[in-house]
């Protein structure tokens, strides 16, 4: 239900208890500051959200009364985990004190309360339910688990994606493939020519923050990747395999063993859509792997400005413009070419940030922008790249329209396309 007025600010007794503060407004976060937000941003937290309370940090609220920024004072700063396929307009406002814990590696979406109901700042950005919480039957998923662990007893990856992706992390693409449905992971490389400050899959000794996954240990051969990707490709609806998975490092590294599996797979079948989820740094391996069959690239990126990407980043051996070239190459040759594009409001949404992915999407010819949450302490990223001012900025909502109104035939989401979307009615939504 649409909001007539500002919801209330949430807080938190530190016990897991939240509660609503009924003498301030809920504000949200863009860059350092916190600022007021159009009711219309507001949408009710949708299903398979989570709460989090944040140690050490409280609430920023706007007095009912005075109309004044202030501090709750009640209990420690709550904010929202919105689930995939939506994208959070602010983050939540909190000042954090100095003796606080760098938050984990989610997303920290404004979140508030209003006649019984809790609302994010944000909107459904893609129509594809393939990672719905309630798409998600247990008994199923562990029963395709048996079935495809006795098919295949001695591959690596296909236990790997069983013990570690479905029943360790509850990796959604994996148990979309156990389920035999939509897009199916291929982790690859235990390596990465990156040194990503929001790593999920390797976290440096030194950092208080853990990596929410274990990176990949061994290298996958083509024989044990073709053994699994063809039946799937064969026999699932939409579908899609993808390198480029949270628990490896950076699949371009494997080059030589992906094209040597694409030859392979499509010796089987021409069914379904070849992706590569990657930080593009290497466009020469892009051409190779799209001259062998490779359908689709989506490239991970937070800015196309090269002070955030690079000290975000630390790439080693590469730089911002090789993923641009890589982006470049796929569109050249006919594939279809997505962005990762970590949102941060107040980074993304600036005006330079606007002017630098209009500039990329006219020489990359772009066919897509997933809008994905960044994971990261806004606080930690922001000292880590040494920002103190992210300048002028358009609001999420107000960017959105912008990118659409410059380019209506780009397309927006959360997910890699099945072929069927590629080539077909993209806005169709799947009534899986
Ligand atoms: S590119 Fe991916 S795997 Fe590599 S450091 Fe960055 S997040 Fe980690």
């Amino acid at each position: 239900m649409p909001l007539t007025q500002s919801p209330f600010l949430l807080y938190s007794d530190g016990q897991g208890n939240i509660f609503e503060d009924t003498t301030l407004y809920a504000l949200g976060r863009t860059g350092w500051d916190a600022v007021p937000v159009d009711v219309d941003n507001w949408i009710e937290l949708p299903d398979g959200g989570n709460l989090y309370e944040l140690p050490g940090r409280r609430g920023i609220g706007l007095d009912v009364e005075t109309n004044e920024l202030r501090l709750c004072d009640k209990g420690i700063a709550v904010a929202a985990f919105i689930p995939p396929a939506y994208t959070g307009f602010y983050m939540a406002a909190f000042e954090t004190h100095a003796e606080a814990p760098t938050l984990p590696l989610f997303c920290y979406t404004a979140a508030a309360w209003y006649n019984n109901k809790f609302y994010v700042t944000g909107t459904r950005i893609e129509p594809d339910i393939r990672q719905e919480k309630s798409g998600y039957d247990a008994e199923k998923i562990q029963a395709g688990v048996a079935k495809f662990t006795k098919a295949y007893p001695d591959n690596r990856l296909v236990k790997h994606l069983a013990d570690t992706c479905c029943n360790t992390y509850e990796c959604p693409a994996a148990r979309n493939f156990f389920l035999g449905r939509w897009e199916c992971p291929i982790p690859s490389s235990p390596a990465c020519n990156a040194n990503c400050l929001g790593c999920i899959s390797f976290q440096p000794e030194e950092e208080s923050i853990v990596s929410s996954h274990d990176r990949l240990v061994f290298k996958p051969t083509v024989e044990e990747i073709v053994e699994y990707t063809v039946p799937h490709l064969e026999t699932a609806p939409y579908p899609i395999i993808s390198w480029g998975q949270g628990c490896e490092g950076e699949p371009l590294l494997m080059w030589e063993t992906i094209r040597d599996s694409i030859v392979e797979i499509r010796k089987h079948t021409q069914k379904g859509s070849i992706n590569i989820n990657t930080n593009g740094s290497n466009p020469v391996a892009v051409k190779k792997l799209m001259e062998v069959g490779l359908n689709s690239i989506r490239v991970s990126l937070n800015s196309f400005r090269d002070e955030y990407y690079t000290p975000s980043y630390r790439p080693n051996n590469y730089q911002l413009q090789d993923l641009i070239e890589s982006l470049k190459t796929v569109t050249d040759m006919g594939g279809w070419a997505s962005i990762n594009y970590f949102v941060f409001p107040g980074v993304t949404d600036s005006v330079a940030e606007v002017d630098a992915l209009l500039k990329a999407i006219e020489y990359t010819k772009l066919n897509m922008i997933q809008w994905r949450n960044f994971n990261i302490d806004p606080d930690w990223y922001l000292g880590n790249l040494g920002v103190t001012d992210t300048g002028a900025c358009y609001g999420m909502a107000q960017m959105l329209q912008i990118v659409r109104e410059e380019f209506p035939q780009i397309k927006f989401g959360y997910f890699n396309p099945p072929i069927e979307r590629i080539r077909g009615n993209f806005e169709e939504a799947f009534a899986h």
